[in-house]
Protein backbone atom coordinates (compact mmCIF):
# COMPACT_ATOMS: atom_id res chain seq x y z
CA UNK A 1 0.00 0.00 0.00
CA UNK A 2 1.52 3.61 -0.69
CA UNK A 3 2.19 5.60 2.16
CA UNK A 4 2.49 8.91 2.19
CA UNK A 5 5.75 9.59 0.90
CA UNK A 6 4.43 7.51 -1.79
CA UNK A 7 1.68 9.69 -2.12
CA UNK A 8 3.37 12.96 -1.77
CA UNK A 9 5.72 11.97 -4.88
CA UNK A 10 2.75 10.82 -7.36
CA UNK A 11 1.02 14.57 -6.04
CA UNK A 12 4.43 16.07 -7.53
CA UNK A 13 4.72 13.70 -10.59
CA UNK A 14 1.37 14.39 -11.89
CA UNK A 15 1.52 18.22 -11.56
CA UNK A 16 5.03 17.91 -13.63
CA UNK A 17 2.69 15.92 -16.01
CA UNK A 18 -0.19 17.36 -16.16
CA UNK A 19 -0.55 20.83 -14.87
CA UNK A 20 -3.34 23.56 -16.50
CA UNK A 21 -4.16 20.88 -18.98
CA UNK A 22 -7.92 20.62 -19.88
CA UNK A 23 -9.87 17.52 -19.21
CA UNK A 24 -11.70 17.02 -22.48
CA UNK A 25 -13.55 13.14 -22.07
CA UNK A 26 -13.98 10.52 -19.28
CA UNK A 27 -14.47 7.42 -19.57
CA UNK A 28 -15.46 5.34 -16.04
CA UNK A 29 -15.42 1.26 -17.08
CA UNK A 30 -15.52 0.30 -13.45
CA UNK A 31 -18.47 2.52 -11.97
CA UNK A 32 -17.63 1.03 -8.24
CA UNK A 33 -14.55 2.75 -8.21
CA UNK A 34 -16.20 5.99 -8.18
CA UNK A 35 -18.24 7.84 -5.37
CA UNK A 36 -21.54 8.92 -6.35
CA UNK A 37 -21.23 7.95 -9.69
CA UNK A 38 -23.83 10.23 -11.51
CA UNK A 39 -22.58 13.11 -13.15
CA UNK A 40 -19.42 11.85 -12.76
CA UNK A 41 -17.74 12.25 -16.35
CA UNK A 42 -20.26 15.83 -17.12
CA UNK A 43 -18.71 16.97 -14.00
CA UNK A 44 -15.07 17.12 -15.12
CA UNK A 45 -15.65 17.69 -18.73
CA UNK A 46 -14.16 21.43 -19.58
CA UNK A 47 -12.27 21.44 -16.33
CA UNK A 48 -8.86 22.26 -16.21
CA UNK A 49 -6.34 21.02 -13.61
CA UNK A 50 -4.98 23.87 -11.76
CA UNK A 51 -3.46 22.27 -9.44
CA UNK A 52 -2.43 19.24 -6.81
CA UNK A 53 -2.27 18.57 -3.03
CA UNK A 54 -2.48 16.33 -0.76
CA UNK A 55 -4.04 15.49 2.98
CA UNK A 56 -3.02 12.45 4.52
CA UNK A 57 -3.14 9.68 1.45
CA UNK A 58 -5.75 11.36 -0.27
CA UNK A 59 -4.63 13.20 -3.71
CA UNK A 60 -6.55 16.42 -4.30
CA UNK A 61 -6.94 17.76 -8.02
CA UNK A 62 -7.90 21.54 -8.06
CA UNK A 63 -9.93 21.80 -11.07
CA UNK A 64 -11.54 25.21 -12.30
CA UNK A 65 -14.87 24.71 -10.38
CA UNK A 66 -14.37 21.46 -8.09
CA UNK A 67 -12.21 18.94 -6.63
CA UNK A 68 -11.40 15.63 -7.64
CA UNK A 69 -10.21 13.37 -4.50
CA UNK A 70 -8.74 10.50 -5.28
CA UNK A 71 -7.30 7.76 -2.68
CA UNK A 72 -4.92 4.98 -4.46
CA UNK A 73 -5.71 2.30 -1.34
CA UNK A 74 -3.72 -1.11 -2.03
CA UNK A 75 -2.87 -1.17 -5.52
CA UNK A 76 -3.92 1.94 -7.34
CA UNK A 77 -1.61 3.92 -9.77
CA UNK A 78 -1.48 6.24 -13.07
CA UNK A 79 0.11 5.90 -16.28
CA UNK A 80 -0.06 8.33 -19.40
CA UNK A 81 -0.14 7.48 -22.95
CA UNK A 82 -2.21 9.09 -25.84
CA UNK A 83 -4.69 6.71 -26.19
CA UNK A 84 -8.27 6.88 -25.20
CA UNK A 85 -8.72 3.15 -25.43
CA UNK A 86 -8.30 0.62 -22.36
CA UNK A 87 -5.07 -0.57 -22.16
CA UNK A 88 -6.14 -3.59 -20.08
CA UNK A 89 -9.00 -4.83 -17.84
CA UNK A 90 -7.08 -3.22 -15.06
CA UNK A 91 -7.68 0.63 -16.16
CA UNK A 92 -10.68 2.06 -14.72
CA UNK A 93 -11.13 5.42 -15.56
CA UNK A 94 -9.51 7.40 -18.25
CA UNK A 95 -8.90 11.06 -18.69
CA UNK A 96 -8.71 12.35 -22.41
CA UNK A 97 -6.39 15.64 -22.32
CA UNK A 98 -6.40 19.00 -24.38
CA UNK A 99 -2.91 18.05 -25.78
CA UNK A 100 -3.79 14.15 -27.11
CA UNK A 101 -2.64 12.11 -23.81
CA UNK A 102 -4.49 10.48 -21.52
CA UNK A 103 -4.58 9.79 -18.02
CA UNK A 104 -5.72 6.59 -16.87
CA UNK A 105 -6.10 5.07 -13.78
CA UNK A 106 -5.19 1.49 -13.22
CA UNK A 107 -5.98 -0.55 -9.75
CA UNK A 108 -5.41 -4.48 -9.77
CA UNK A 109 -7.39 -4.99 -6.21
CA UNK A 110 -10.22 -1.96 -7.05
CA UNK A 111 -10.02 -0.69 -4.16
CA UNK A 112 -8.83 2.94 -5.09
CA UNK A 113 -11.72 5.56 -4.81
CA UNK A 114 -12.83 8.63 -6.51
CA UNK A 115 -14.92 11.79 -5.32
CA UNK A 116 -15.88 14.94 -6.81
CA UNK A 117 -16.55 17.51 -4.11
CA UNK A 118 -16.88 21.15 -3.55
CA UNK A 119 -15.64 21.23 -0.10
CA UNK A 120 -12.18 19.34 0.71
CA UNK A 121 -12.18 20.38 4.42
CA UNK A 122 -15.51 18.97 4.78
CA UNK A 123 -15.07 15.30 2.37
CA UNK A 124 -11.86 15.10 4.19
CA UNK A 125 -13.05 16.04 7.87
CA UNK A 126 -12.42 12.53 9.68
CA UNK A 127 -8.58 12.41 8.64
CA UNK A 128 -6.46 13.47 11.21
CA UNK A 129 -3.80 16.62 11.41
CA UNK A 130 -0.79 16.46 9.15
CA UNK A 131 3.04 16.02 10.47
CA UNK A 132 4.23 19.68 8.90
CA UNK A 133 1.15 21.75 10.20
CA UNK A 134 2.95 23.95 12.60
CA UNK A 135 -0.57 23.12 14.75
CA UNK A 136 0.80 19.85 15.29
CA UNK A 137 3.06 20.12 18.24
CA UNK A 138 4.06 17.62 21.27
CA UNK A 139 1.68 19.10 23.36
CA UNK A 140 -1.56 18.62 20.96
CA UNK A 141 -0.04 14.95 20.65
CA UNK A 142 0.50 14.84 25.04
CA UNK A 143 -3.04 16.24 25.05
CA UNK A 144 -4.73 13.21 22.83
CA UNK A 145 -2.13 10.64 24.37
CA UNK A 146 -3.39 11.58 27.70
CA UNK A 147 -6.94 10.31 26.77
CA UNK A 148 -6.36 7.22 24.81
CA UNK A 149 -5.99 3.69 25.64
CA UNK A 150 -5.06 2.22 22.82
CA UNK A 151 -1.30 0.91 22.17
CA UNK A 152 1.55 3.89 20.11
CA UNK A 153 1.16 1.41 17.30
CA UNK A 154 -3.09 1.45 17.30
CA UNK A 155 -2.38 4.79 17.92
CA UNK A 156 -0.34 6.20 15.25
CA UNK A 157 -2.24 4.03 12.44
CA UNK A 158 -5.53 5.48 13.59
CA UNK A 159 -5.03 8.41 11.68
CA UNK A 160 -7.19 9.93 13.78
CA UNK A 161 -4.94 12.23 15.17
CA UNK A 162 -1.92 12.35 13.22
CA UNK A 163 -2.90 11.35 9.21
CA UNK A 164 -0.41 9.49 7.06
CA UNK A 165 1.50 7.02 8.89
CA UNK A 166 1.03 3.38 7.42
CA UNK A 167 1.94 0.76 8.82
CA UNK A 168 5.97 0.46 7.95
CA UNK A 169 6.56 4.18 9.06
CA UNK A 170 4.89 3.54 12.65
CA UNK A 171 7.39 0.77 13.13
CA UNK A 172 10.45 3.07 12.31
CA UNK A 173 9.10 6.11 14.45
CA UNK A 174 8.30 3.25 17.38
CA UNK A 175 12.11 2.12 16.77
CA UNK A 176 14.04 5.18 16.62
CA UNK A 177 12.35 7.08 19.70
CA UNK A 178 12.90 3.74 21.66
CA UNK A 179 9.11 2.86 22.44
CA UNK A 180 8.24 -0.54 22.41
CA UNK A 181 4.78 -0.08 20.01
CA UNK A 182 2.50 -2.26 22.55
CA UNK A 183 3.47 1.10 25.23
CA UNK A 184 -0.38 2.26 26.17
CA UNK A 185 -0.23 5.54 25.18
CA UNK A 186 -1.92 7.44 27.99
CA UNK A 187 1.64 6.32 29.91
CA UNK A 188 3.78 8.19 28.00
CA UNK A 189 5.26 11.06 29.50
CA UNK A 190 5.89 14.72 27.71
CA UNK A 191 9.11 13.49 27.51
CA UNK A 192 8.91 10.48 25.62
CA UNK A 193 6.02 12.11 23.44
CA UNK A 194 8.60 15.07 22.34
CA UNK A 195 10.86 12.38 20.99
CA UNK A 196 7.99 10.33 19.10
CA UNK A 197 6.75 14.08 17.43
CA UNK A 198 10.30 14.77 16.46
CA UNK A 199 10.84 10.79 15.08
CA UNK A 200 7.22 11.74 13.29
CA UNK A 201 8.30 14.55 11.44
CA UNK A 202 12.15 13.30 10.63
CA UNK A 203 11.25 9.77 9.36
CA UNK A 204 8.18 11.51 7.23
CA UNK A 205 10.47 14.30 6.23
CA UNK A 206 13.13 11.90 5.12
CA UNK A 207 11.15 9.49 2.73
CA UNK A 208 9.22 12.71 1.02
CA UNK A 209 12.78 13.88 0.12
CA UNK A 210 13.93 10.33 -1.13
CA UNK A 211 10.57 10.49 -3.27
CA UNK A 212 11.30 13.71 -4.59
CA UNK A 213 14.66 12.36 -5.79
CA UNK A 214 13.04 9.36 -7.85
CA UNK A 215 10.18 11.84 -9.60
CA UNK A 216 12.39 11.53 -12.80
CA UNK A 217 12.34 7.87 -13.04
CA UNK A 218 8.27 7.86 -13.20
CA UNK A 219 8.15 9.84 -16.09
CA UNK A 220 9.46 7.15 -18.05
CA UNK A 221 6.08 5.74 -18.97
CA UNK A 222 6.08 3.15 -16.40
CA UNK A 223 3.71 4.21 -14.44
CA UNK A 224 3.41 6.74 -11.56
CA UNK A 225 3.19 4.75 -8.16
CA UNK A 226 5.82 6.32 -5.95
CA UNK A 227 7.46 3.14 -4.51
CA UNK A 228 10.53 3.59 -2.97
CA UNK A 229 11.19 3.28 0.16
CA UNK A 230 13.51 4.90 2.53
CA UNK A 231 16.65 2.67 4.25
CA UNK A 232 14.48 1.13 7.11
CA UNK A 233 15.70 0.40 10.29
CA UNK A 234 13.53 -1.78 11.83
CA UNK A 235 10.64 -2.96 9.57
CA UNK A 236 10.92 -5.55 7.82
CA UNK A 237 13.94 -7.04 9.17
CA UNK A 238 13.00 -9.82 11.19
CA UNK A 239 15.98 -12.03 12.98
CA UNK A 240 18.48 -9.50 11.52
CA UNK A 241 20.76 -7.69 14.22
CA UNK A 242 19.29 -4.42 16.13
CA UNK A 243 21.66 -1.61 14.41
CA UNK A 244 22.00 -0.31 17.57
CA UNK A 245 22.80 -3.40 20.02
CA UNK A 246 23.35 -6.21 17.77
CA UNK A 247 20.20 -8.57 19.13
CA UNK A 248 17.81 -9.73 16.85
CA UNK A 249 14.76 -7.84 15.42
CA UNK A 250 11.95 -10.04 16.14
CA UNK A 251 8.07 -9.77 14.19
CA UNK A 252 4.73 -9.84 16.53
CA UNK A 253 1.43 -8.44 16.02
CA UNK A 254 0.48 -5.55 16.96
CA UNK A 255 -3.17 -3.53 16.24
CA UNK A 256 -3.82 -6.72 14.00
CA UNK A 257 -0.21 -5.57 12.05
CA UNK A 258 2.98 -7.18 11.39
CA UNK A 259 5.33 -5.41 13.59
CA UNK A 260 9.15 -5.56 13.95
CA UNK A 261 10.65 -4.40 17.37
CA UNK A 262 14.09 -4.89 19.29
CA UNK A 263 12.69 -5.72 23.02
CA UNK A 264 16.02 -4.90 23.70
CA UNK A 265 16.06 -1.03 22.89
CA UNK A 266 12.37 -0.78 22.91
CA UNK A 267 11.21 -1.09 26.24
CA UNK A 268 7.27 -1.31 26.94
CA UNK A 269 6.28 1.61 29.60
CA UNK A 270 4.03 0.30 32.36
ZN1 LIG B 1 18.34 -3.08 19.79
Amino acid sequence: MPELPEVETVVRTLETLILQRKIEDVLVHTPSIVYFNDGFKEQLINQTIQSFSRRGKYIIIHLSDCFLIIHLRMEGRFFINTSFERANKHVHVSFQLDDHRVLHYQDTRKFGRMLITDDVNESLSHIGIEFNDPAFTPKLLFDAMRKSKRSLKAFLLSQEVITGLGNIYVDEVCFRSRIHPETIVNRLKLKHIKIIHHEIKAVLNEAIALGGSSIRTYTNAMGIDGLFQLQLQVHMRAQQPCIVCKKPIIKIIVANRGTYVCTHCQKELK
